[in-house]
């Protein structure tokens, strides 16, 4: 909608505001979901990275020396920092899964499968 300034917007959305309280609601509930699962998720994480040093290993092979905490949809593609969208791997198959996912084997594959699907229906990718 074209307004003719910054004031009359702002009206306009004062305006909008009080006629859809009940839409309001909604928007406030879901943002605390959101910052919620976020802040949860990250809580995760962190306890993850500290068993990391105590001995998480790569959820491939195995590797405990060097682990790397790898967004399964990338921040970039608006992946979220959490949790659920974290694979704990060695380097090597960080690099493989972000840049020649088709070098991994079908076995290496079935191991991490079923937190990639999980976290493609967390964000609706198919
Ligand atoms: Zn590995």
């Amino acid at each position: 909608m074209p307004f003719k300034s910054k004031t009359e917007e702002l009206d306009w959305e004062r305006e909008w505001r009080k006629r859809n309280p009940e839409k309001i609601k909604e928007y406030k509930r879901r943002d605390y979901l959101k910052r919620k699962d976020y802040i949860k998720g990250k809580i995760r994480g962190l306890i993850a990275l500290r068993k990391g040093k105590l001995g998480v290993s790569c959820e491939i092979c195995g590797e405990a020396r060097t682990i790397d905490r790898c967004h399964i949809v990338p921040l970039h593609n608006q992946g979220p920092n959490i949790g659920w969208n974290i694979l704990f791997l060695c380097p090597t198959h960080h690099s493989l899964f972000d840049w020649d996912r088709e070098l991994l084997t079908q076995e290496e594959w079935v191991k991490i499968k079923g937190k990639v699907a999980e976290a493609q229906s967390h964000l609706g990718i198919e």
